[in-house]
């Protein structure tokens, strides 16, 4: 008999396999499951059962694919629990990312960093990896050496699937073969250069964690800091993250992990469905729970989702069944072009808002974040309300970025990119000077203030000075909100906005908003951590959960909808070359998880469903001609795929009516930064 009954009445809101999930005592645990079947949910009662029986929620460790995600997670077991979330506050939850960081920060000396290292962000690594590659004359190559992105993907590569450099260069980038002997050097100089910076890129976050746990000393400390860990969306980790995790529980084996392969979306980022499948050799005595019941969606969605994921090559989930039985038949949309799909798009959208079902519940899905330029400038027209998630992030807009990057030289002064944004906005300030201000702050033991006693080129002197007396406004001011350092930067900032960038007024209010999420904070590095490691993905996330009267429409590319639910979900552009997306078709493993995304749009509607698709497609890029292509249909919507749906045109259609670690840092020297240099030393990585 399960615990339970009187003594936790909301046990009852599950299923007997979700609740022997729940109340599964100690034990490694994997719940592998279709969509919708109540994994997260399942997840989310583990943490209140859990600590409903005494366990110190400090003591949970919570891994999900975005901080977004836990906090959602965290707030309905603080529902479910007595004490409510400020108790579910106190979990550890959040990405392995914002984890490692947590950790790697307590234990930085056993690492070989300092404690106030920084993380630089996808951006920063390329600029970083571009420098040396400058240094090492490569870009001068008679043959094209591969470009900055490139080469930081390579490397990449090989640090999140633990393979070697030849064995990558092999399987993933046959054309960059040639080049071995140069990329292990560049990365061999790209690893001494963040350490002599103590700057990490976004991989090594992964990666110092996982050497970290390497030793059996350190992973047995680090075990001892939780007596749980749970992990949402497992299949779409890493050979990394697994070995952390493994790591993680030495000498502990409570560990429940759920997720679905057919849902598995990241493989270019090294995600491996195998650590799914795998997970029970990996760690032996595996309870294994398997859900069918999909509460998401109606039996007519599901229909469609189901045959679309029954044509792939390999998969370990079975078909879903629903108890909701009535409901629109899912609709395949034909449309002449965009601008029709747009218009069709946006009347079902309101239709459904008149018969009340909020913008928020709805959603507009798509496999590239462009694909719905044509639909933003529509929605804008119309003073619809809608927030974006995915593709441009607030925090890679440039100016932005400017922003941190002042904020950044102070937490980490040796942080020479933070140096070479900053010093390079001033008029009269090149690459040279700029490095020559970094040698200079490096000889005065890095005080960012000392820049005051370098003598700048005469035409930047007035800008420097001025640069120079906000540094030593905002230097000493470390542990204060940082937004009142803001404040300070922003009246040496703003005035150079028009001088370097178009539209000043609009990012001067993204500037605003950074403000206003910094009063949040109580000192810049916990600030400068949450923003790089879990960056705000939209107006929206800045804004915080929306009142009772704001509302807006949800645009998403497929990717950021992963785990999400709405009542209507509209997919747009399900054309080939969109979806797949022409860039995925070179293997047929690349063709399949593009299939795995389209299951993972399609699994995202409740209620209704909306596949469109225009047959002509304009260019944008050849504008202003007016060239353009005749698309096909996805070729995932299969003969036996339509059948479930019901055909309509696009026009004149008329639709009937729808149905800080607190923890003291262990004993223990390892030379982790020495073996993280080694890695491009020898040819086995
Ligand atoms: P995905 O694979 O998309 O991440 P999931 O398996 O994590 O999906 P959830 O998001 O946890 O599924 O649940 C999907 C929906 O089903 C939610 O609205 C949830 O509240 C509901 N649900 C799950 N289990 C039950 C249940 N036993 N009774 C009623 N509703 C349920
Ligand atoms: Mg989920």
């Amino acid at each position: 008999m399960t615990p339970g009954g009187a003594a936790y009445p909301w046990l009852d809101e599950l299923n007997p396999q979700q609740r022997e999930a729940v109340t599964h005592a100690d034990g490694p645990l994997l719940v592998i499951a279709g969509a919708g079947t109540g994994k997260t949910k399942t997840l989310a009662y583990r943490v209140a059962y859990l600590i409903s029986r005494g366990v110190d929620p400090s003591r949970i460790l919570l891994l999900t694919f975005t901080r977004r995600a836990a906090q959602e997670m965290l707030r309905r077991a603080g529902s479910i629990v007595a004490r409510g979330t400020s108790t579910t506050g106190r979990v550890w939850g959040g990405t392995f990312h914002s984890a490692a960081n947590r950790l790697l920060r307590t234990h930085a000396k056993a690492v070989g960093l300092e404690r106030d290292f920084t993380v630089l962000d996808q951006g920063d690594a390329e600029d970083l990896i571009n420098l040396i590659r400058h240094d090492l004359g490569l870009h001068k190559q008679e043959k094209r050496f591969p470009r900055k992105a490139a080469c930081l993907a390579i490397y990449s590569r090989c640090v999140n699937t633990a393979e070697s450099l030849e064995h990558v260069l092999a399987h993933e980038y046959p054309w960059c073969d040639e080049w071995a002997d140069e990329l292990r050097e560049l990365f061999k100089r790209y690893v001494a250069r963040k350490q002599a910076r103590n700057v990490l890129d976004f991989d090594d976050l992964l990666l110092y964690w996982s050497l970290l746990v390497e030793s059996e000393s350190a992973a047995t400390e680090l075990s001892k800091l939780f007596d749980h860990v749970l992990v949402d969306e497992y299949q779409d980790t890493n050979t990394l993250q697994a070995k952390i995790l493994r790591g993680m529980r030495t000498g502990n084996d409570s560990i429940m992990v759920v997720g679905d392969d057919a849902q598995s979306i990241y493989r270019f980022r090294g995600a491996t469905v195998r650590n799914i499948l795998d997970f029970p050799k990996q760690f032996p005595g595996t309870t294994i729970v398997t859900l069918e019941q999909n509460y998401r969606s109606t039996v007519p969605i599901l229909e469609t989702a189901n045959r679309v994921i029954a044509q792939a090559r390999e998969r370990y989930t079975k078909d879903l069944w629903s108890e909701k039985d009535v409901g629109q038949m899912p609709r395949l949309v034909t449309c002449t072009d965009e601008t029709e799909q747009d218009a069709y798009v946006i009347d079902r959208v309101l239709t459904h808002y008149e018969q009340g079902i909020p913008l928020r519940r709805q959603a507009v899905l798509f496999r590239a974040a462009h694909l719905s330029d044509s639909l933003e400038v529509e929605l804008t027209r119309r003073n619809i309300p809608y927030h974006k998630y995915g593709g441009l992030r607030f925090l890679e807009a440039a100016h932005v970025k400017d922003l941190v990057a002042f904020l950044r030289l102070l937490e980490n002064p040796r942080d020479e990119l933070a140096w070479f944004r900053v010093l390079q906005l001033l008029d009269g300030i090149g690459p040279s000077t700029a490095a020559r201000v970094i040698d200079h702050v490096a000889d005065h033991r890095n005080d960012p203030r000392s820049i005051a006693s370098f003598s700048p080129p005469p035409a930047a002197e007035e800008a420097f000075s001025a640069l120079a007396e906000t540094i030593a406004q905002v230097a000493p001011m470390g542990i204060e909100n940082p937004a009142a350092q803001i404040e300070r930067i922003r009246a040496f900032y703003d005035p150079l906005l028009p001088k370097v960038y178009d539209n000043p007024y609009v990012r001067t209010r993204d500037l605003i908003s950074l403000e206003q999420i910094a009063s949040g904070y109580e000192s810049r590095r916990l600030f400068l951590v949450d923003l790089q490691l879990d960056p705000p993905s939209s107006t929206a996330d800045l804004a915080g959960i929306p009142t009772k009267d704001e509302d807006w429409l949800v645009l998403s590319t497929i990717h950021s909808a992963k785990g999400c639910e709405w009542d209507a979900v509209y997919l747009i552009h399900a054309a080939d070359g969109f979806l797949p997306s022409d860039l995925s078709t070179g293997s047929e493993e690349e063709i399949e998880e593009e299939r795995r995304l389209t299951y993972v749009a399609l699994t995202r509607a409740k209620d209704f469903l909306y596949v469109t698709w225009p047959l002509r497609y304009y260019h944008k890029w050849y504008a202003p001609s007016d060239r353009h292509t005749y698309t096909q249909l996805s070729r995932f919507l299969t003969a036996d795929v339509l059948r479930t749906l019901e055909e309509v045109n696009g026009a004149g259609e008329s639709p009937g009516a729808p149905t800080d670690g607190a923890e003291p840092p262990f004993d223990i020297e390892l030379d982790v930064a020495e073996r993280v240099r080694q890695m491009w030393e020898s040819y086995d990585v």
